[in-house]
């Protein structure tokens, strides 16, 4: 077994943090409905979104069952709200094609709309408690740090990183799943991007980054920046909280006070549009509600 498991993974036994996802009553569509929102949302944001969702739509039929306007509401904050509406695709194709039950088998899982290779590898591990290799920022941060000595990894997961994570994941099923929820913990709450907490880590004294004294990050000036502040994703998600908040369809005028530049306005929503989150009605002035909602 790699050298780095055992020390992860008896840290994991004492400080994983208690998330409902990870209770033993949870099902594997709980799982996977915790990974999709995870995947751009940090825990704290997430929990109770994803306990309220849960409430509400306890299984793939539910959700399958529910109106596209409904489910963008419960999406709330989250953030990127396609995501919402690809997990209700999902959603309707394990009701079609699986008899509702998520398929249990990792390249099934791939073939669902909108799951990809950590979405399939993440279930399989934490819902399945099989072997898979779980590739997400927070392991990826851990290993460039810890095995290869980098302050970070490439911008873009390659093949060859993929492989190398792989070479560390253990052999049998529970041990890997183990690992890879401990893994990724450990760079959740300990190995962080800016402050990492060295003095609470179970692999500080092999951790090749530390030892090298801590280099700095050599690839610091090709990461971008993502800015927010005036641009069209923060228009975006102005005029979705404004639609989102409203209990019908919303005049024109009512929405620019949501995001008053004319320009980006209509820029934001014609992306809202093509993505399937907006629906402009043409008989009435021009009002613009959620998909599926009344008219
Ligand atoms: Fe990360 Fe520090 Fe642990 Fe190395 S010693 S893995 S940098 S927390």
């Amino acid at each position: 077994m790699h050298a780095l498991v055992e020390p992860v993974v008896a840290w994991f036994d004492e400080h994983a943090r208690d998330l409902p996802w990870r209770a033993p009553g949870r099902t594997a569509w709980g799982v996977l409905v915790s990974e999709v929102m995870l995947q751009q949302t940090p825990v704290a944001r997430v929990e109770p979104v994803w306990r309220a969702w849960m409430q509400r739509w306890p299984t793939a039929a539910d959700l399958a069952a529910a109106g596209p306007d409904d489910v963008l509401r419960a999406w709330g904050r989250l953030g990127y709200p396609r995501r919402a509406l690809r997990l209700q695709e999902c959603a309707r194709t394990v009701v079609e094609h699986h008899g509702g039950e998520l398929p249990a088998d990792e390249a099934a899982l791939l073939a669902l709309p909108g799951i990809g290779t950590y979405t399939a590898a993440a279930v399989t591990a934490f819902a399945r408690g099989r072997r898979s290799v779980v590739v997400d920022t927070n392991v990826r941060r851990v290993l460039a740090r810890a095995l290869e000595g980098r302050a970070l990894p490439d911008p873009h997961l390659s093949a060859a990183e993929l492989r190398r994570a792989g070479d560390v994941v253990p052999d049998d099923d529970a041990t890997a799943a183990r690992w890879n929820a401990a893994v990724m913990e450990l760079g959740a709450l300990v190995c962080t991007a800016r402050a990492p907490r060295c003095g609470a880590c179970p692999v500080a004294t092999t951790c090749r980054w530390r030892l090298a004294g801590m280099p700095a990050d050599e690839l610091a000036h090709r990461r971008r920046r993502q800015a927010w502040q005036g641009t069209d994703r923060q228009a975006r998600g102005a005029l979705m909280a404004a639609l989102r908040d409203a209990p019908g369809p919303l005049p024109a005028a009512t929405l620019a006070r949501a995001w008053p530049d004319d320009a980006q306005r209509a820029r934001a929503l014609t992306s809202l549009v093509v993505d399937g989150l907006a629906v402009v009605d043409d008989g009435a002035g021009g009002a613009v509600r959620l998909p599926g909602g009344a008219a």
